[in-house]
């Protein structure tokens, strides 16, 4: 018998809710905090509360702890690496970690260019690094995002980033000459939601109405794309259109930046998402699933383009040593066998959820990749009318169940567990989903 998940106290017990008054007292209010979840420990796919109830875990800290928690082989590099040295700055000087990181990351990136990698902190750091490179290569200005995008939360990214109104509320002015074009949503495609295939009318848009009318393509940097949007609905665009949209790339001389900071690192199965269309970024961003929850992430940009002169950009903190060899113990595992173990766990995921979706009249749409998938609900399937409730709802009745979800977009369940989830979790979680979508829809 497994041992989670296991509720002995319905949460927050009374050791989390001490905590949660404590944290309400002192942090800043900008916190989302999505459930009074106060973490003790972990291990594997299960995380264990203050007050001894344990979880199954299928958000994995927001896409991050790739390898579960506390894999014994990620603690064993940290502890070794933080027993050497803890900083000594990579901008500034060397060390082997950083060199071999680099090195990983340049060989396993997709495509056969040779690339250059800069290490950063964060998914944030990532893309306000890609944003000044992009506009150095190409001495250009404008840059193209997608709406529903994210690419985080400093000035920069967040001008990018198109999720919510209210990450932009009240901080503008932000970077000028940022341009937000139709994603491949094809369940709310204005161009083909209503067709039977993908007619890439936001791709030919982009050319025919932004470039034509307010946009010369001279202008434009870099178009930032997630090969599957992630905050904004874990949405797959159709086959093929990562293809085209390079393409409209190679015909402007437009460098075509992949935001993988979500869905790199083994999470669909493949080491980077762009892999299944075959397509080589410019610039691929990775953070979040590279460290197993330590912090770091990187700029993976083709050789000729990382023409950034010495002294032009740099991190004090980024490519931190104990952070590198975290990251390298990760790249190990997700290549040795959690890719595939991401692959198999996430066609039988996709499999349960359809036959939920057979079952349940709220499921409008289940589409993902591998371990990144999203299971969206609507109030009625003819209008698709998102119902943003029911999720909320769903959510907050799984973790007093002992099962921790997260939305993402609207009314999107997005299903990211740890790449070590075996059978017998991936089952556990669709029977308590099951059972919950009976009693709330
Ligand atoms: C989370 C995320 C970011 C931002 O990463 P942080 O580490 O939170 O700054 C950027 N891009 C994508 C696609 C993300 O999911």
């Amino acid at each position: 018998m497994r041992d989670y998940p296991r509720i002995v106290v319905p949460p927050p017990g009374p050791a989390a809710q001490a905590i949660v008054r404590r944290d309400e007292e002192w942090t800043a209010p900008c916190y989302i905090k999505e459930y009074p979840l106060v973490v003790a420990r972990g291990l594997g796919p299960m995380v264990e509360d203050v007050d001894g109830n344990r979880f199954l875990d299928f958000m994995a800290g927001i896409a991050v702890c790739s390898t579960g928690y506390s894999h014994p082989r990620v603690v064993a590099a940290v502890k070794d690496a933080a027993g050497r040295f803890l900083h000594i700055c990579g901008s500034d000087f060397y060390y082997e970690g950083m060199a071999a990181l680099c090195e990983r990351l340049a060989k396993v990136a997709p495509g056969p260019s040779r690339k250059r990698v800069f290490l950063t902190n964060s998914g944030t750091e990532a893309t306000e690094g890609a944003i000044k490179l992009a506009r150095y290569a190409t001495r250009r200005t404008a840059i193209i995002a997608f709406r529903g995008a994210f690419h985080g939360r400093t000035t920069g990214a967040v001008t990018l980033t198109s999720s919510k109104a209210r990450q932009h509320a009240g901080f503008g002015p932000l970077l000028p000459d940022v341009h937000h074009v139709p994603f491949a949503y094809r369940y709310r495609c204005q161009f083909c939601a209503d067709q039977d295939a993908c007619n890439r009318g936001c791709i030919a848009s982009i050319e025919q109405e932004l470039f034509t009318r307010h946009l010369d393509p001279g202008d434009v940097a870099a178009i930032f794309v997630e090969p599957v949007q992630g905050e904004g609905g874990y949405i797959v665009p159709p086959a093929g259109w990562l293809r085209d949209l390079r393409e409209l790339c190679d015909r402007h001389g437009i460098l075509l930046v992949a935001d993988e900071v979500q869905c790199g690192v083994g999470r669909t199965g493949r080491m980077w998402a762009c892999e299944h269309e075959g397509v080589e970024p410019d610039i691929l961003l990775t953070a979040k699933g590279l460290g197993s929850g330590m912090p770091i992430g990187a700029i993976v940009a083709r050789e000729s383009v990382s023409t950034w002169e010495s002294g032009s950009h740099g991190s004090t903190y980024g490519g931190n040593p104990v952070c590198c060899a975290a990251a390298l113990a990760t790249l190990d595992l997700v290549e040795s066998e959690l890719m595939g173990n991401t692959a198999r766990m996430g066609e039988r995921l996709l499999a349960g959820l359809r036959k939920l979706e057979a079952k349940h009249a709220c499921i409008g749409e289940v589409r993902g990749l591998g371990l990144m998938i999203g299971v969206e609900f609507v109030k009625d399937r003819r209008t698709r009318e998102p119902a943003p409730d029911l999720l909320k709802s769903l959510v907050l009745a799984a973790f007093q169940r002992g099962l921790l979800l997260l939305g993402a977009g609207k009314s999107t369940l997005r299903l990211a567990p740890p790449l070590v989830v075996d059978e017998q979790d991936v089952d556990t979680a669709l029977a308590i989903i099951d059972g919950l979508l009976s009693e709330l829809d």
